[in-house]
Formats: structure tokens, sequence, C-alpha cells
């Protein structure tokens, strides 16, 4: 039996009136998915526990089977997974993003608003030499900054302490005074970036060119170094994790899962489906794994967005371009599996950001494909009065 999970971030949201008040995902062309769901179990499940917020680190956590009231340690040492960095027992991890700020002449720091939490989304290239520019000054011993990918980079804190501070994206157009970190170094660190950077001869490049300066960095999400189990351990089955985004790949790093890059899987809406979905293929035919989680961020950023009409295009993408061809190759393969399909968290159009509300889950097995009639969307999930309330136990459904 082979084991599949696919993943539309963010993908369940709320009727909207645009779109004949469906959601997104009921308006959406799904033939495959329709087929699928047809002889599917359909149900909802709370992938956020109570009290924990909606994100992606949290509720992919659940998916993958890991509760995250138990594993999770901060979205940033996830990442710092992702791209190799190594965390001691009293470390702590921070995003370091390299954003936009204004540039009002005689002003503090902290009248300063954020205009852009990416740069511009800015090359890893350029982002190099913007975090060479200011590792001289702010490195040391306690003190260590990794480049990621873009705009997403790490910061390392020997024996530093957690606090919850504002991530970037939430506060765009506000001024930064009352999000800036309580702990003074962090504060200070970031306001004295500002200095380094704003005038950087590769910022007043980006400026003649019409780019957004990378004026200053913004450091986020801290959290201490993530001990998830091993995966194969835990469920007795050989995982491959198929993403473009450094969380997912950091989670499944953590779990010891294979990882495979795609190029050109970059997170947005045109990224590369053919590869991914090749790659899981390539992996689910491979004797020597077992389950294969693809994961596709686009309609979490056509959410964050708020573009109704990209929400839609992503979704049947990934029925056409994803579902559609891992699930033909693994039928011709005449293989028996099961396929999971489900977003992690609701994004919600109307509101730009997550929700913790339980998400539609479909679960279709190749060995039982009596009708079932049933139909895969928010609301008809809910109508089905199936609520997987530990989200983390969906997973079992799948491999058990
Ligand atoms: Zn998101």
């Amino acid at each position: 039996m082979k084991y599949v999970i696919i993943l539309g971030d963010g993908m369940a949201d709320e009727p909207i009136e645009k779109l004949d008040g469906k959601t997104p995902l009921a308006y959406a062309n799904t033939p495959t998915m329709d087929f699928l769901a047809d002889m599917s179990e359909v149900g909802l499940a709370q992938t956020i526990p109570n009290g924990m917020k909606p994100g992606s680190d949290t509720a992919n956590l659940s998916v993958l089977g890991y509760n995250p009231e138990v594993y999770y340690s901060g979205r940033s040492p996830l990442e710092a997974l992702s791209i190799g960095v190594p965390m001691g027992a009293d470390d702590i991890a921070l995003r370091c993003n390299i954003v936009t700020v204004s540039e009002e002449d005689n002003i503090p720091y902290s009248e300063r608003t954020i205009i852009d939490h990416s740069s511009d989304e800015i090359s890893t290239e350029d982002a190099a030499i913007l975090i060479d520019a200011i590792k001289p000054v702010f490195e040391n011993e306690i003190f260590k900054f990794y480049v990621g990918t873009s705009y997403r980079h790490c910061l390392i804190w020997k024996g530093g302490e957690v606090q919850d501070i504002t991530p970037p994206h939430d506060i765009l157009g506000k001024v930064i005074g009352d999000y800036l970190p309580k702990q003074d170094v962090l504060r200070q660190m970031m306001e004295k970036s500002y200095d380094i950077l704003n005038n950087h001869p590769l910022n007043l490049a980006r400026a003649a060119e019409g780019k957004r300066k990378a004026n200053s960095i913004w450091l986020w999400g801290a959290g201490t170094k993530p001990h998830l189990d091993d995966f194969t351990a835990k469920t007795g089955k050989i995982g491959t994790m198929i993403s473009a985004v450094d969380l997912l790949k950091g989670i499944a790093v953590g779990a010891k899962m294979n990882v495979v890059n795609v190029e050109g899987a970059n997170g947005g809406l045109h990224t590369n489906y053919e590869g991914k979905a090749n790659a899981a293929v390539k992996a689910l035919l491979n004797d020597n794994n077992d389950f294969v989680y693809i994961h596709v961020e686009a309609p979490d950023e056509m959410g964050h967005q708020g573009s109704i009409e990209n929400k839609v295009q992503s979704i049947e993408w990934l029925d056409s371009r994803i579902i559609k061809p891992v699930y033909e190759a693994l039928k011709a393969s005449g293989q028996d599996f099961r396929m999971l399909i489900l977003p992690d968290h609701p994004t919600p159009i109307r509101l730009r950001t997550h929700t913790a509300d339980p998400v539609p889950y479909m679960l279709f097995d190749s060995t039982k494909t009596d009708k079932t009639n049933n139909i895969y969307n928010e609301v008809y999930a809910q109508k089905t009065g199936i609520l997987i309330k530990e989200g983390h136990k969906l997973i079992d459904k799948l491999l058990f």
C-alpha cells in the first residue's frame, strides 16, 4: 500500500457572494477531486488545537501526526533545520526578515512605517550581501546570522529568551513602535540595521532601479530546538516531503523524512506543479518509499492577497496538475493506495489571514471504490457530522 497527502495550504475558506455564495473550493472546477470524493470519506479535522495560533507551522505538524501541543517549539527553529543551521540546547532561533521601512528624515526608528515584509521579494543573492553587511557589527559569541531564501533568514541567539514578536506581514502599513521586540538587545539590533542598510550601495542601486530598499531586519518567530520523533520509527513508513517552503522541509528534516527539492517550485501561484507531481510519483513508485507529502503553498498566498480569482485558479491547478497525474500514475501502477486531500488551515479571502476553524478532508482508498456520494467542500464536510477533534490523529486513518 502507498500513501499520499496532498495539502493545499490555506485552501479552506468561507462562502463568497461573488462566487454565487460558494467557497472557492466548492466553486472551482475540480473534476478529479469530484470523481474521487464520490468514493471517499469526507469530514472535518481540527488541525489547530484550542488556544494555539493558526499557522502553517502548527497545522502541518498536526497533519503529519505530530500534536503541536507537544512538538511545537516555534516557527523559526523548523526553518533553521531546513537551511542546515546547527542548533544547541540553549539556542534560540529567530526569523530574520529583510524588510522595507519608511525613510522620512529626522524621525526615530520607532516612528517608521513598515511597507513590505519581503522587500519586493528580494533575491537570495541581494539578501546575502545585506546580511554580510550587518554580520561584522552584530555577530559575536552570542549572535550568529544564517542566510536562508529570499527575505527569510535566521538569527541564532545563544542563551536567548523566547518572546512573542509580531510577524511583519501582520502590520503592513503600520507605524512599528508598538510592535518592536520588548528585549532591548533585539530592538537595538533592528534599529541599528536601518542605519547600516538604508544607504548601503546595494540599496541605493535598488532605489535607482525602482525597487524597494531592503533597509531593515525584522526579528520574530523565536523558538527553541524542536524534537520531532522519527517519522519512520513512529509509523513504520518511509516518507518523503515535497514542498517549496523551508518550514515544511524543516519539519521533514526534524522527522527524518526524505526531502525532494523540485526546481522551479517557489510557493507562488505559478509554481512548478508538474515538477512536484513527477517527483511525487517517482518517490511513490520507489520500493524504498511508502508515503509522500505534497505541499502546495499557492492557495494560502492567494488568500493573503485577497484574490478570489487566483485562489480559485490555484485550487483548479492543484486538481488538474497535481491530484490528477498522481492519481492516474498510482492507478496505472496497479498498486493499492490511499490519498488524503486537505488544507492545513483556512485562509479566508475576507480576512486575508489564517483562522483556526476545522478543515475539510477527503480520504480515498483504491481498495474501497463503492460510491459514497460524497462531495468535497467546507459546507458539505460540516454536514457529514464527522469531526476529527484531535487533528494529529487524522493521519492514522491514512496510514493504518
Ligand atoms: Zn499563510
